[in-house]
């Protein structure tokens, strides 16, 4: 076995009480340390030394730091995202909103518009801007650092003509949009979480008050009015908040449909305009 297949088996040893992916993990972090892609390092031959800077990267996971704060990336979609303290790491499960709204524009020309609430990375706009080349957005997000990571990240995937990052709250644009994506805070406060979250994510993309719904009570009045016609809001919620999301949507004369991620957990709330 060469250095760095050692270092990988070694260091996949030790991460195994920190995370779930341990080997995954390991080659993340030595392919970050070597400057290649992961993939780079399973097909390539790399018999030289291991890079000096690998123990840290180590180092770091080992006090459960993310994976994607160390790298500075995470893959969503089809795109890859600039990540760093301050912005939520995006989600898989998040993935379902753009599902969602793929399923909805089937055998149409996609959402025109798109307004992402909270943007933070950027990950659902600039996601569905990928996914729909013809369109246009915004997204919207109360934090400083947000809007630098986000303003970032436009600008490398080179949608700087199609993308708008603003500062702002749950208001939203006044306008109408095609579609709307929007990932709240909405863990209660009470509740625990893994280190990874609980020590390094921000808190304000996290938690919403004693029942996790505190945002989206601001959210359900404001969203109806800014669905085009034809268009839906896709809302990310925690596997156990459907009902009440929901009760709070119709509340507002909102018709609202819940879908699941791929691990079978309701994380999707589709809202669709009022018929008039
Ligand atoms: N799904 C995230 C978590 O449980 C929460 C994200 C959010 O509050 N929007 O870590």
């Amino acid at each position: 076995m060469n250095a760095i297949a050692l270092a990988l088996r070694d260091a996949a040893a030790a991460l195994s009480p920190v995370t779930q992916t341990p080997r995954l993990d390991a080659e993340l972090l030595m392919a970050h340390a070597l400057g290649i892609p992961r993939e780079a390092l399973l097909l390539g031959r790399h018999d030289g030394a291991v890079p000096p800077g690998f123990a840290t990267l180590l180092a770091r996971r080992l006090r459960h730091e993310p994976i994607a704060y160390i790298t500075g990336t995470r893959a969503f979609w089809t795109i890859d995202l600039a990540v760093g303290p301050g912005v939520l790491v995006p989600r898989a499960d998040s993935e379902t909103l753009i599902e969602a709204a793929v399923e909805h524009f089937a055998g149409t020309s996609g959402p025109r518009t798109i307004l992402d609430l909270g943007t933070g990375s950027g990950a659902l706009l600039l996601a569905a801007l990928d996914q729909w080349p013809e369109a246009t957005g915004i997204g919207i997000d109360a934090s400083d650092t947000a809007i630098k990571v986000a303003r970032g990240n436009v600008r490398r995937l080179g949608m700087t003509g199609r993308a708008r990052i603003l500062s702002g709250g749950w208001t939203g644009t006044g306008g109408a949009h095609d579609l709307i994506l929007c990932n709240p805070p909405y863990v209660a406060t009470g509740d625990t979480l893994p280190p990874e979250v609980r020590d390094f994510e921000p808190a304000s993309a996290l938690f919403a008050g004693a029942d996790g719904l505190d945002d989206y009570r601001r959210i359900a009045p404001l969203i109806g009015g800014q669905i085009a016609p034809g268009g839906i809001a896709a809302i990310e919620i925690g596997h156990a908040q459907a009902v009440a999301v929901t009760a709070l949507l119709r509340a507002e004369g909102l018709p609202a449909r819940v879908r699941r991620d791929l691990a079978g957990h309701d994380r999707c709330i589709i809202v669709y305009p009022v018929r008039l």
